[in-house]
């Protein structure tokens, strides 16, 4: 039996079981990867046929499983695809060889030389570059936002951004890393239809949903345009792979995927086939890290050493932001930062000390992962700039993963004893 039609069924189900039919491989219950470059054609008029479906997108091929090159689409693919649409609730989904490669994609596609484009402030590094420079040599104009819960910082970017150019995008990452500071999305959707009555045109919303994932926050239900994942961390979730994806209105992903055919950053079939299986788990895992991420989060805000926990199961209630949170978020994720007091040489050796907790960037995988952010993820960014955007010089990032969560406040413990 396959499921077939998503909306009789909850995320955590349609992860499991959506987008693949046994009977499309012999009856294996697990699809098979499909390691092709090419496709054949069984006659002559069926490969007009195909190319016309997918270029014109017309004739009878539409809509079924007729594939050309894998740089235009593979059956690991379709599988991929067809699961995160469902999952994330949205029309449909395009996967990419990264998550940076997704954010890349949106921004080749949607933004043209004299538009503007804002965005949050902290963004991932490799977004705020992408418009901060990238775009920019383009003719792409940015503006940024630091409170995406205070209706008047955003309104006053999106103003500035229109003052340069027509808004593109209003892009938002919630929470933001490592900070933990939200964007409310449905206030990113109003003011989307505030510009749009005043530009004519209606800016896309774009959320990076990376830190929560699919199923701990729900983008598509709050009206958003797009929604992105690198699935590199919670979906797959085991750190031995990269890749993206993008869910969303028909018409926005199917303009992805086509240019996607010129780019060539699609995911390959192999890596299609382990973010496919490594979804099945995804709620499982990321529930089991959400709960070790409280018991050590609690730890670590009443050990005497420790200045600060920035994770987002402690805002505290009447702030906008825990307003936010509370329709917002279904959990509390397992990356949150905390800060520690003392210098550099203290802190490398609590770094040095850790037995279990391994000393890496990323997060979202199964291990432990934890780094120093002012030496490693933000090495790049100016002091004061850093410290204003709250990343102290004793910040650190935690990835929590699904070791027994004794043994990660054991090995904290025995480690903060150096500082
Ligand atoms: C890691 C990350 C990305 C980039 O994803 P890659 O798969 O590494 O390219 C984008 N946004 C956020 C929030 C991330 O954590």
């Amino acid at each position: 039996m396959s499921v077939k039609s998503p909306g009789d069924f909850r995320p955590e189900t349609l992860a499991v079981a959506y987008g693949y039919d046994p009977a499309q491989a012999l009856g294996a219950v697990k699809p098979p990867v499909y390691l092709s470059s090419t496709f054949i054609y069984p006659s002559a008029q069926h490969a007009k046929d195909v190319h016309c479906a997918y270029f014109d997108n017309e004739g009878p091929l539409v809509g079924e499983s007729n594939h050309i090159y894998a740089r235009l689409g593979h059956p690991g693919l379709d599988i991929l695809e067809s699961r995160l649409a469902a999952i994330d609730g949205a029309e449909a989904a395009a996967a990419f060889a990264s998550g940076m490669a997704a954010h890349s994609s949106i921004a080749l596609a949607f933004v043209r030389p004299g538009d503007s484009v804002v965005h949050g402030r902290p963004i991932y590094g490799g977004v705020d570059m992408l418009y901060g420079t990238v775009m920019s040599e383009f003719g792409a104009a940015v503006e940024t936002y630091t409170d995406g819960t205070d209706p008047a910082n955003v309104r006053a970017a999106a103003a500035a951004a229109m003052a340069k150019g027509s808004l593109a995008l209003i892009v938002a990452e919630t929470p933001a890393n490592p900070t933990a500071a939200l964007v409310d999305l449905d206030l990113m959707v109003a003011i989307a239809d505030e510009v749009a009555a005043q530009q004519g045109r209606r800016p896309l919303v774009v959320v990076d949903n990376t830190l929560l994932g699919p199923f701990a926050q729900r983008p598509i239900e709050h009206g958003v345009d797009l929604c992105l994942t690198s699935l590199t961390k919670y979906c797959a979730g085991h750190s031995d792979l990269l890749a993206g994806g993008i869910s969303g209105r028909l018409d926005l992903i199917a303009r992805l995927r086509m240019l996607r055919t010129t780019w060539g950053n699609h995911c390959d079939p192999f890596t299609a086939w382990l973010v496919v299986r490594s979804l099945e788990s995804a709620s499982v895992r990321i529930e089991r890290a959400m709960s070790n991420a409280r018991i050590v989060a609690e730890f670590l805000r009443d050990h005497p050493k420790v200045a600060g926990v920035t994770y987002l199961g402690f805002l505290e209630q009447g702030t906008p932001a825990r307003a936010v949170y509370d329709r917002q978020c279904k959990g509390a994720g397992s990356t949150f930062s905390f800060h520690l007091h003392g210098g550099e040489a203290e802190l490398f050796r609590m770094l040095d000390r850790l037995r279990l907790a391994k000393l890496a960037v990323s997060l979202g995988g199964s291990e432990t992962l934890i780094c120093h952010s002012a030496t490693t993820t933000h090495y790049a960014v100016p002091r004061d700039l850093r410290i204003a955007g709250g990343i102290t010089d004793g910040t650190m990032r935690l990835s929590i993963g699904l070791e027994h969560p004794d043994d990660l406040v054991a090995d904290l413990a025995q480690a903060l004893e150096a500082v």
